[in-house]
C-alpha cells in the first residue's frame, strides 16, 4: 500500500504544463497566468478623495469651526476647474481626483453646508481621506506573479491594469466518463431493479468547472471490455486527461485496469487513504489516466487528491492544494489508524467540527452537507471530542504548494 503523500507527489511531478496562449480577458477566469503582470501605471492613478466631502487645506482648519467659501463642485469622473486657495473649498465626491492646492478632504458628515459656503466642525490631519496615487499599486510593481489562477480579485485586478490579453496556458479539457452496468443517465425517470442514476459524472463535471478545466462528456460505459477499449483509445487522442470511475477494484468486473493495462502504461495503487483506496494512474500515450473509484465520495476524494492538483499543475498554478486549518473536534471522529481517514464535517458557528452524515464512501449526502474534510493521519484511531484536528476546506480555492502539502 502506497502512502497518500508520495503517491501525490508521484502523479503530481508526472504532470507537464500545458502550452501558453493569450486569451480575451473574459475568458481568462479560472485559468493560470504564464508571466508576471507588472503595473504599467499607478493604481489609482491619481490622488483621490475617499469620503464624501470638502476638499481643504489641513493648515486652513486650526481652529474649527470655521467658515469656508465652496468655490466648485467636484463629481467623480471630472477635474476640478479651481484650485484650492486659503479660505475655500471644493465639494468632492468619493473617487473625484483632489484639486490642485487641497491636501485633505473633510467628510461631509463633519461639516454644515450653507448656500455658497461650508462650516467645517472637525479639522483634519494632512492627506486624511485622501487615496494617494499608486497607493494600491505602484507603477512598475508586480501585480500578479506567474503561477497565480485568476480568481474573482485577480480578474478585477487585470481589468484595472488595463490587460486585455492576459498569457495564460491553455484550458484543459478532461474526458470524463462513468463505467458500470448498473447506471443510468440522471435524466432516467423510472430505475430498474438493480440500477442506480449516475452521481459521479455530474459531480466531477461540477469539481471540474469550478477548478478551471473544461469537460468532454464521454457517457456511461458498460462494464464491456471492447466498449470500454474503443472510448479510452479515442478520448486519449482528443483530451488532456481522460478519467473514468468505477470498475477499479476486486470485483469480475472492474475491468478498468485489464483494459488500461492493455492500452497503455497504468499502475494500480492502493493508497493508505480512505475513502478512495483503490486508485488507477498512467498514462495512454502522453495523455494521464485517472481511474477514480466507483462510490461517490471516494471519487470526489480521490479528485481533491490527486486529479485536481495534477491538473492545476498542467494549468501552470504554483498552488494546487486547498487551504487546511486547526478545528476542535465537537463530537468524536472514529477512524482507522491505518490510513489517512478524510471525515466529512460540518463547522460550526464556533468553529469546532462534527460528522455531517454517515461516512461510509457511497453516502453522498453527507458530502452535499459537509463543509471541510477532517484529516486524521495514520496512527490516529479516534480523535476525541475537544482535540485538535487537521480539517481541508474543501470549497475554498487552493492556497498550498506541493511543498506544502507534503505531511500525510
Ligand atoms: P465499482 O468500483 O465499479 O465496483 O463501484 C463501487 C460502487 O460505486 C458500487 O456500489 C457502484 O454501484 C457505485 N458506483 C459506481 N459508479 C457510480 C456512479 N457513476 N454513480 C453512482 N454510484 C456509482
Ligand atoms: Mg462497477
Amino acid at each position: 500500500m502506497r502512502a497518500l503523500a508520495e503517491a501525490r507527489r508521484t502523479v503530481v511531478e508526472a504532470m507537464v504544463p500545458l502550452p501558453v496562449i493569450s486569451v480575451p480577458l473574459a475568458e481568462a477566469a479560472g485559468l493560470v497566468l504564464a508571466s508576471d503582470v507588472v503595473a504599467p501605471h499607478d493604481v489609482p492613478p491619481f490622488p483621490n478623495s475617499a469620503v464624501d466631502g470638502f476638499a481643504v487645506r489641513a493648515v486652513d482648519l486650526v481652529s474649527v469651526p470655521i467658515e469656508l467659501v465652496v468655490v466648485e463642485d467636484l463629481p467623480a469622473g471630472r477635474v476640478a476647474s479651481h484650485r484650492v486657495l486659503t479660505g475655500t473649498a471644493i465639494r468632492i465626491m468619493t473617487g473625484a481626483p483632489m484639486p490642485d492646492g487641497a491636501d485633505s478632504v473633510v467628510m461631509v458628515e463633519d461639516t454644515e453646508e450653507q448656500s455658497g459656503t461650508v462650516t467645517i466642525r472637525r479639522a483634519v490631519r494632512t492627506g486624511e481621506n485622501v487615496r494617494p496615487a499608486g497607493g494600491d499599486l505602484a507603477s512598475g510593481a508586480v501585480a500578479l506573479e506567474a503561477g497565480t489562477r485568476l480568481g474573482p480579485a485577480a480578474m478585477g485586478v487585470l481589468a484595472t491594469l488595463g490587460v486585455t490579453l492576459p498569457r495564460v496556458r491553455r484550458r484543459p479539457v478532461v474526458a470524463v466518463a462513468s463505467t458500470g452496468d448498473e447506471l443510468l443517465p440522471s435524466e432516467a425517470v423510472t430505475l430498474r431493479p438493480g440500477t442506480i442514476r449516475d452521481s459521479n459524472r455530474p459531480m466531477l463535471t461540477a469539481l471540474l468547472h469550478e477548478s478551471g478545466m473544461e469537460v468532454r462528456d464521454l457517457g456511461i460505459i458498460p462494464d464491456d471490455a471492447r466498449l470500454l477499449r474503443s472510448t479510452l483509445e479515442e478520448a486519449a487522442s482528443t483530451a488532456d486527461a481522460v478519467v473514468t470511475t468505477g470498475g477499479v477494484s476486486m470485483g469480475a468486473h472492474d475491468l478498468v485496469k485489464q483494459v488500461l493495462g492493455e492500452l497503455g502504461r497504468v499502475e494500480f495503487w492502493k493508497v493508505a487513504m480512505q475513502p478512495a483506496k483503490p486508485f488507477a494512474f498512467g498514462f495512454l500515450g502522453e495523455t494521464p489516466f485517472f481511474g477514480l473509484p466507483g462510490n461517490p465520495v471516494s471519487v470526489a476524494v480521490a479528485f481533491e487528491q490527486f486529479l485536481r492538483p495534477a491538473m492545476l499543475r498542467r494549468l501552470g498554478a504554483i498552488r494546487l492544494f486547498r487551504p487546511r486549518m486547526r478545528a476542535i473536534a465537537a463530537e468524536d471522529l472514529v477512524t482507522n489508524p491505518g490510513k489517512v481517514v478524510f471525515v466529512r464535517v460540518a463547522i460550526d458557528d464556533d468553529g469546532s467540527v462534527r460528522p455531517a452524515g454517515g461516512q461510509s464512501s457511497n453516502v453522498l449526502s453527507a458530502l452535499a452537507a459537509a463543509d471541510a474534510f477532517a484529516v486524521v493521519p495514520v496512527g490516529v484511531g479516534t480523535v476525541a471530542v475537544g482535540e485538535v484536528v487537521t480539517v481541508e476546506m474543501w470549497r475554498a480555492a487552493e492556497t498550498r504548494t506541493l511543498e506544502e502539502a507534503e505531511d500525510d
